[in-house]
């Protein structure tokens, strides 16, 4: 009789919501966890002494509400500040402001309208982030399922739908010239469209990204206390509803036995079983270094290879030993250098050929500026994600950080005269480091590019796009999973309910 009915791998916030679902419902579930902290990519670190920083992700567009409401994290103490406007940042200090769907500008009236329309379709599209993607074939009640989800888009007048159809097919370069006249918004835009994908303004299908993005929330949200009080919450919000969580316990192998997943042996070499075992971990390291060829289909493990997952955002941490002077601009908002969506698209460019861009584009924060407890008294700290690093660089990885740290700091420089000086410590994470430091193959913010391809039923592949996969007993629960990354929780709560309804825990 195992000890458990579950052992999830992997306590970031797809584990923890997964766990917490699970546990919430009855069932012994034990979290096993390789870092000292539960979190992943929801964490805060002292990267300097004094100066704390997120590790990695800084803000988010909100957790996903059921995983908010059912775990009752603000019971548990997670709160945010007020939501991130957004500074859409000019060397000239001609500087642009963007909030709740709003901007200033010439483009004021456009861009209410675009947001409108975009921010329509992905109301429409929001539903099927809740839900396991159905299956294609020909039993069973799936496709009435997709139909019933997508009763909003057969709601949909029909110029509006043919509308929908061309904005989910379309790339975020040619709306963005169509709708709008001001770079600074166009460029923002861009950015925010190909944050954390391996797409360039001018790829195939980019605005559906956009349109992701906005199905999870518009404004970006910045947890009290920092990434690692969400995280913190979580965990406490996960043991309230009875999970065990053991923090350094890193998972070495599933265990098979009789064709089926029973448990998994730590690296310390101990053995637990359990009636099932949830991987929300990559999916590419699960079935290739957790199971391992011997126990999955020749084909099916020669396509784990195939889930594309080229990261291509970099992470940057400064220790500021005074106040950086962006021309003006709110430190407290979040701060984005994308001058032009030619500027967007001209940093993808080199990414492809593994090189660095000349002036890389970037979303900077302060987190010290909404808590000053984060850095030293009078000092602060300055996290920036910057895009497009090379995930294969030509020149090495060493060699490649260096260039993306000192064109990086030289496009801050431009926006913040004085920046340079005020730097005490500087750290630049480039895609491999994200890889060895979070376990995310190829650095990719999602577990694996968010992209049309390997959306909805190919996600992560065809065969485990339902969360359970071709191992019985091993299912998984990360956001390699449906519907990709974030910090949001949505594939974690997602795997729980579809274990919970075909009765496996
Ligand atoms: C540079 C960068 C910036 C980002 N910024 C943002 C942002 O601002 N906002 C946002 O919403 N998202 C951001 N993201 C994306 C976000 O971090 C991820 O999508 C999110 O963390 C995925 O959550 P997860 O729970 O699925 O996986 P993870 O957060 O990766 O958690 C997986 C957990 O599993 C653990 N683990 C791994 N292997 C084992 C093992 N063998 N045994 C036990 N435990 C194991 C890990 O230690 C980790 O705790 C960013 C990503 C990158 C790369």
């Amino acid at each position: 009789m195992p000890s458990f009915d579950a052992i999830l791998i992997g306590g970031g916030v797809n584990g923890l919501a997964c766990a917490a679902r699970l546990a919430g419902k009855g069932r012994r579930v034990l979290l096993l966890e390789a870092k000292a902290q539960p979190g992943g990519g929801a964490g805060t670190v002292e990267f300097a002494p004094g100066f704390h920083v997120p590790a990695l992700a800084q803000t988010t567009q909100g957790l996903d509400p059921r995983v908010m409401a059912g775990m009752g994290l603000e019971r548990h103490g997670l709160a945010f500040h007020p939501a991130l406007t957004t500074t859409a940042l000019s060397a000239t200090g001609d500087h642009l402001i963007v909030s709740g769907g709003r901007a200033g500008g010439p483009d004021a009236e456009a861009f209410a309208a675009l947001h409108r329309k975009l921010a329509d379709f992905a109301r429409v599209l929001a539903p099927f982030r809740g839900i396991a993607p159905p299956r294609l074939t020909n039993k069973g009640n799936e496709w009435g399922k997709l139909a019933r989800y997508g009763l909003g888009i057969r709601a949909l007048g029909q110029a509006e739908f043919r509308e929908f159809l061309r904005m989910i097919l379309i790339n975020v370069y040619d709306v963005v010239q169509d709708e709008l006249t001001d770079d600074r918004l166009k460029g923002l835009i861009a950015f925010d469209t190909t944050l954390g994908s391996w797409l360039g303004p001018r790829s195939p299908n980019s605005l559906i990204l956009y349109l992701n993005r906005l199905a999870v929330g518009a404004d970006p949200l910045l947890p009290k206390g920092g990434m690692g009080a969400l995280a913190a919450a979580m965990a406490r919000a996960a043991q309230a509803a009875g999970v065990e969580i053991r923090s350094a316990s890193p998972v070495a192998r599933v265990l098979v036995e009789g064709d089926r997943a029973t448990g998994v042996v730590t690296e310390a070499g101990e053995e637990l079983r359990a009636g099932l075992v949830v991987s929300a971990i990559n999916p590419r390291l699960t079935f290739q270094r957790l199971v391992g060829p011997r126990h999955l289909d020749a084909g099916f493990f020669t396509r784990t290879h195939h889930i594309r997952s080229r990261g291509a955002a970099a992470k940057l941490h400064l220790a500021l030993k005074g106040v950086p002077e962006f021309r003006g601009a709110d430190l407290r908002s979040r701060l984005v250098i994308a001058p032009s969506v030619e500027a967007v698209e001209a940093c993808f460019n080199p990414g492809k050929y593994g090189e660095v861009p000349k002036a890389p584009v970037l979303e900077a924060i302060l987190p010290s500026a909404h808590e000053p407890g984060l850095a030293p008294a009078g000092q602060h700290c300055l996290s920036a994600i910057v895009q497009f690093a090379p995930h294969s660089p030509k020149a090495g990885v060493e060699a490649a950080r260096a260039e993306m740290l000192e064109n990086t700091l030289a496009v801050l420089e431009a926006h913040a005269p004085g920046l340079r000086a005020l730097i005490t410590h500087a750290e630049m994470l480039m895609p491999q480091d994200i890889e060895a430091r979070f376990g995310m193959v190829g650095g990719n913010w999602h577990h694996g590019e968010l992209a049309v391809e390997q959306m909805l039923f190919n996600r992560p592949l065809r065969e485990a796009a339902q969360y359970a996969t071709p191992l019985p007993g091993l299912w998984l629960a990360g956001a390699g999973s449906h519907p990709g990354g974030g910090i949001n929780g949505a594939s974690g709560w997602n795997a729980a309910e579809r274990i919970l309804a075909e009765g496996r825990a």
